[in-house]
């Protein structure tokens, strides 16, 4: 194989990852989305379709059913996937699977949570908040009490990875009660599809959101919800929203296999070479393996460096990491997070409503050598930059 020189291959698992640069890749993101791309999926995007092209039907129907798959679902749920963020999906599971007699119980323990409380507030959609710290996941005996005190609440709403801390939810003992109680769960699974294993038929979810730029490796711009066929067949007239109407957007792709509006053409077909990329390096498992990998590395690296973790170990998802600024006279956050901008990496300010705080994040296309290049480039920006040599405590 001929590389040219500023490419650099390596093999993680059965994937070959292309760590590109220069024209095709500015800078890593290390963030919680958009995320870094597998320069094939960016070419993927290089042709006009149709809309109405036999070719790119088949196209979004193949990435539609494989997307089901992903998640044991091909048989029991549908997919309805919308053109737009994660965001749009979430609004159009709640807007379409709620009616106004529904009542839902929302699960909080960071922004997204808050985000479904808001937009259910927006919709005039009947709700009821349990909220824990940013750092706490919700307590199953908590929510077993409230759905058996509350036969009104019929929907329970959660976040799987609460991007906001990188705190994963515990899904399957949630999704277990709610069963026991004959409630729907809704789930925001946008930062965890396709990076951590999810099977929804096993843990009885009526519906997931997510989208095509987390896990995915995906560019932005569409987003999906997984959906089990007889609830979709019950939304019809749920939604006041056009556009987020999920019920009449599957109509439009039982009738005819078309989008009911302008497809992200490029998108999709971008999707669909990340949906092979995953498929190649051995499927949600490996993918999971090499995040977990990542998480591993950069933990490590940044604890070796004086930097502690928002969360406790167990709760850590193999995502996004939440650090607290470094406890020296010398560390600021704002330098920092531009001294590892100038050397390559971009990461994002922390989310937290309780403390300062900033996050790396570990999906992406993105290996373990690139997280040990993260751990040097900060190592150099602490010393380079801020005069922080050797660990933190030991002040000046
Ligand atoms: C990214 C994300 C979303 C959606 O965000 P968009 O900016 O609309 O794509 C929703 N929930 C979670 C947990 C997320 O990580």
């Amino acid at each position: 194989m001929e590389t040219c020189s500023r490419t650099k291959l390596i093999v993680v698992g059965r994937k070959i990852f292309n760590e590109d640069s220069g024209m095709t890749r500015s800078y890593v993101l290390l963030t919680p989305g958009p995320l870094t791309t597998d320069l094939a999926v960016r070419r993927a995007m290089l042709r006009d379709w149709g809309s109405r092209d036999k070719s790119f039907i088949n196209l979004s129907r193949d990435v539609q059913s494989r997307l089901s798959a992903l998640a044991q679902a091909a048989a029991s749920h549908v997919c309805v996937p919308l053109q737009g963020s994660g965001t749009f999906a979430v609004e159009a599971m709640i807007s379409s699977l709620m009616s106004d007699q529904s009542r839902s119980l929302i699960l909080v323990n960071g922004a997204y949570g808050r985000r479904m409380a808001e937009i259910c507030r927006r919709l005039g959609r009947a709700f009821d908040i349990y909220e824990t710290a940013e750092h706490e996941p919700p307590k199953a005996q908590d929510i077993d009490r409230i759905l058996a005190e509350n036969s009104a609440i019929t929907h329970v709403l959660m976040v799987h990875c609460e991007t906001t801390s990188g705190i994963l939810n515990p899904l399957s003992e949630i999704a277990e009660i709610v069963k026991r109680h004959r409630r729907e769960l809704l789930l925001d699974a946008m930062s965890s599809f396709g990076g951590i294993e999810i099977d929804l038929g096993a843990l009885g979810i009526t519906a997931l959101a997510a989208s095509s730029n987390k896990c995915l490796e995906s560019v932005p711009g569409v987003s999906f919800v997984l959906c089990r066929h007889d609830a979709l067949e019950k939304a019809q007239g749920n939604s006041r929203s056009l556009s987020l109407d999920l019920y009449d957007q599957w109509c439009g792709f039982k009738n005819n296999g078309q989008w009911r509006f302008t497809p992200p053409v490029q998108v999709i077909a971008a999707l669909s070479k990340a949906l092979d990329l995953l498929d190649a390096e051995g499927g949600v498992a490996t993918r999971h393996a090499r995040f977990r990998q990542n998480t591993d590395i950069l933990i490590n690296g940044m604890r070796a460096l004086g930097f502690s973790t928002f969360l406790d170990d167990p709760l850590q998802s193999p995502i996004i990491v939440t650090f607290r600024p470094l406890p020296h006279p010398n560390f600021d956050a704002r330098i920092f997070t531009q001294g590892l901008e100038r050397r390559g990496f971009i990461i994002y300010p922390g989310k937290l409503t309780t403390e300062e705080s900033f996050r790396i994040g570990c999906i992406g296309n993105i290996t373990p050598s690139t997280m040990a290049r993260v751990i040097a480039a900060a190592k150099s920006t602490l010393k380079d930059d801020m005069g922080i040599v050797g660990s933190s405590t030991s002040s000046v």
